[in-house]
């Protein structure tokens, strides 16, 4: 075989969105087991949506991501241009040699005419397919129509193929005997789905250049992923209906097509097509919570590719040398949260271990978005964050963890979950609790995890206080939580000055909320 050359052809009209990195990954895994190529095009045909912006955006993306490209607008490469906005002059090119075999005409057809066509299928309760009306037009009548200010669109003659000529060995046209006749199949040999047939019947005359000269993606794709020597397109099976269509244009032009695998399609755990309630999103807002990409990268591995032996972690170098593209089942992955979220945890538990300091950036960077912190920082408040950190441990499995175990470390004041009030705060023995804890407080030496433990447990043994009826209402004074990290190391980290201040500020929550009810 041939170098496997593979494509990721986003369109800039949004940020990436977890689905079609999924997809790109796959590209970029095939490619890389078969020390193969990838291409980056940008399918930017759609100027009213596309935008640089988005296209920046999408480079970067997919490099947080860890995907490279080999060839593509931003790095070059031999089949160029990689924006399919500066390919227009091969697409004309294409439609010219279509012409020239006789393999396309022009149609004159307006819009209103078409949408005549269209209601009188419907009227008749069959499927709308172009009539073909323009492929018998007369020269002098097409003279007219010119004269008129017609300007032609291009339809590939689907009807050409109705020619025994076209059934070759290799089987991407079948003849089927049905009811006692030949029909004619458009065969896709999809490497995860087998064969996919298509009658031939089914399919009209397409358009292939728009009347404005612009072309369809069909028609685009092929000239590009021909053109870019493309070997095997990995795409969302959204796109099957769409191949047949693709492989009659490889035939017309007398180009041997890629070999397809539709991917399928992810859904959420109810089943149903991903949505933004089960994970649907840029794949920027996953950075933006904290997901780590090697920990995304070993979940798109697994999504839709289950190694035998039931590991589910894997280093991304071992996910390149075990990827099969034969075991991608045609079954929808789930794309499941919670295993993700599990995952990344993992990851960032490895991340704490061997790089602290990127988790340290990383929280502070997340602190920063949620208005907690500056975005550049003193290194007083970098070490604060760091303690932080290493505080917060394992409870961080993504950003949100952050603030919910840890938010009250960068808050004046902390906010008091009502229920934790009225649980551990009210009522005279939390006045009591606290009175006493703010008294060891005050006095302890040194101002350390060790020492306030010991200290507390003494005086709370003295005046005959269970050690849980004290931590309780101290963590909530401190915290405003009931739950969250070990309670003499938040206090450590807090300092001897904010604790009393805490302490004395809960003693008037406690109260205030205690005559209120
Ligand atoms: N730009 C198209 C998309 O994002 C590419 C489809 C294809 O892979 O052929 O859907």
């Amino acid at each position: 075989m041939g170098s496997v050359r593979t494509r990721i052809p986003p369109s800039p009209t949004g940020y990436l969105h977890v689905g079609n990195a999924w997809a790109a990954f796959f590209n970029w895994l095939f490619a890389r087991r078969q020390g193969g190529q990838v291409v980056l095009r940008i399918e930017d045909t759609d100027p009213t949506r596309s935008s640089p912006e988005y296209e920046r955006a999408i480079y970067e993306d997919l490099r947080w991501l860890g995907i490279d490209w080999d060839e593509g607008p931003d790095v070059g490469g031999p089949y160029g241009p990689y924006r399919q906005s500066q390919r227009a002059h091969l697409y004309r090119e294409a439609a010219e040699a279509l012409l020239r075999v006789g393999a396309a005409y022009r149609c004159y057809c307006t819009p209103e005419e078409i949408e005549q066509e269209r209601r009188r299928a419907l009227a008749e309760r069959r499927p709308y397919r172009y009539s073909g009306r323009c492929r018998t037009r007369s020269e002098a009548e097409v003279r007219a129509l010119e004269r008129e200010g017609r300007r032609p669109a291009l339809r590939l003659d689907v009807g050409q193929f109705h020619d025994p000529r076209w059934v070759t060995a290799d089987g991407w046209l079948q003849a089927r005997r049905e009811d006692g006749r030949d029909r004619l199949y458009v065969v896709v040999h999809d490497l995860i789905r087998g064969e996919v047939a298509f009658g031939l019947d089914e399919l009209d005359d397409f358009i292939v250049v728009r009347s404005d000269g612009t072309a369809l993606y069909n028609f685009a794709n092929v000239v590009d992923d021909h053109g870019m020597r493309i070997t095997h397109v990995l795409r969302a099976v959204e796109h099957l209906s769409n191949t047949p269509r693709q492989v009659l244009l490889y035939r017309a032009l007398g180009w041997e097509p890629p070999q397809f695998a539709h991917l399928p399609v992810l859904v959420g755990p109810d089943r149903r097509k991903l949505s933004k309630r089960h994970g649907d999103a840029a794949l920027r807002e996953y950075r933006d919570e904290l997901y780590l990409p090697e920990a995304l990268r070993n979940f798109f591995a697994l999504m839709a590719w289950y190694p035998e032996d039931g590991r589910e972690i894997f280093s991304t170098e071992e996910l390149v040398q075990r990827f099969d593209l034969t075991q991608v089942g045609r079954a929808s992955p789930v794309f499941d949260r919670q295993k993700l979220l599990w995952m990344n945890g993992e990851y960032m538990r490895r991340a704490l271990r061997e790089d602290p300091e990127r988790v340290v950036d990383l929280v502070a960077g997340y602190l920063a978005r949620h208005g907690l912190l500056p975005e550049s920082l003193l290194p007083e408040q970098r070490a604060y964050v760091r303690r932080v950190v290493e505080v917060l441990g394992e409870r961080i499995k993504e950003g949100a963890d952050v603030l919910r175990y840890g938010d009250f470390f960068f808050l004046e004041t902390p906010r008091y979950e009502p229920q934790a009030v009225a649980s551990y705060l009210q009522g005279e023995q939390a006045a009591a609790v606290l009175k006493l804890a703010q008294q060891v407080v005050r006095e302890v030496e040194p101002f350390a995890a060790a020492a306030l433990e010991a200290a507390l447990r003494r005086a709370a043994a003295e005046r005959g206080f269970s050690m849980r009826a004290v931590v309780h209402p101290v963590r909530v004074a401190l915290t405003g939580k009931t739950v969250g990290p070990g309670l003499f190391e938040l206090m450590e980290v807090l300092g001897r000055e904010r604790v009393l201040r805490r302490l004395e500020h809960a003693v008037a929550v406690g109260a205030a909320a205690g005559s209120a009810v």
